[in-house]
């Protein structure tokens, strides 16, 4: 039932259906994007980021939840989520804690486009703008790694410490994007926000592969068409591309074929399905 996929140095395991339920774990991370379904290995994660509030992505946040107090986690979850969502998401929350007569506590950070957040010493998150009918967002993750200035950059490593010593600044920061999530958006967001295409590794709904549903019908539901994703082929450099939140229009085992068919080879090497084996979806 659970999909894995190994995107360089990331894993990223989870279940994905377009329109039914996504949730995407990424533990070398410790980050999960969106709760349309509540998997028991993924309740003691650090970080929550979620897209937006369609069920089929934020439905099982209170199950999570509860599995989560199982794990007797002593910090309550921190959910990053578009800040016109906040007020909604605590609301609903309290309704289902006074159902449970036990409290469903989430640490809420609400973010804009362009907004940053630190997630531990050497990694932040981006918000970035999607396109759907309702308040969204995607997210690139980012190392922040001390960089030698380069006016130092030819000193050797005696030089270095000397100049440390003296209390010399020698140190820039550099930022990679190293994973980026956008998914229920018109494919514009990675025009808006060329560092989606930038990072390393890049998580993208691709819900409609082929001419089962037009490129008119994809756009109207603001989503991707595997259509854009060929037309932009040239930009499509990252290492790792993961493609994700199919319809069920498609059976799970044909899709890589249906990818194979249709993407240019260089790309279509660089490309993951989020898939589990097997003919029909899970659930
Ligand atoms: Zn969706
Ligand atoms: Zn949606």
């Amino acid at each position: 039932m659970i999909a894995s996929v190994k995107a360089g140095p990331y894993t990223i395991r989870g279940v994905s259906v377009g329109g039914v339920y996504t949730s995407l774990h990424v533990p070398e991370l410790d980050v999960l994007f969106d709760a349309g379904i509540a998997l028991r290995s993924t309740a003691a994660v650090g970080t929550l980021l979620l897209s937006h509030g369609h069920a089929d992505h934020i439905g099982a946040l209170p199950a999570l939840l509860g599995i989560r107090a199982l794990h007797q986690k002593k910090t309550p979850l921190r959910v990053i989520m578009p800040a016109e969502i906040v007020e909604s998401v605590l609301a609903a929350l309290r309704a289902m804690s006074e159902l449970q007569r036990w409290p469903l506590e989430i640490e809420a950070i609400g973010l804009r486009p362009g907004d940053e957040h630190p997630l531990r010493k050497d990694l932040l998150v981006r918000a970035v703008r999607t396109f759907h009918p309702v308040p969204s967002l995607g997210y690139v993750l980012v190392r922040r790694v001390p960089k030698l200035r380069p006016e130092f950059a030819r000193l050797t490593g005696p030089e270095i410490a000397a100049r440390r010593r003296a209390g010399d600044d020698l140190f820039e920061t550099a930022d990679r994007a190293e994973l980026a999530y956008a998914t229920d958006t018109l494919i514009q967001a990675v025009d808006h926000a060329p560092e989606l295409l930038a990072s390393k590794v890049l998580m993208l709904e691709a819900t409609f592969l082929d001419d089962r549903k037009s490129l008119d019908a994809a756009r109207a539901g603001c989503h991707v068409h595997l259509d854009e994703v060929i037309e932009r082929a040239p930009r499509f450099t990252m290492p790792h591309l993961v493609l994700m939140h199919f319809s069920q229009v498609y059976r799970p085992d044909e899709i890589d074929g249906i990818l194979t068919a249709r993407l240019p080879a260089d790309l279509r090497a660089r490309t993951h399905a989020f898939v589990a084996e097997g003919s029909s979806w899970p659930g």
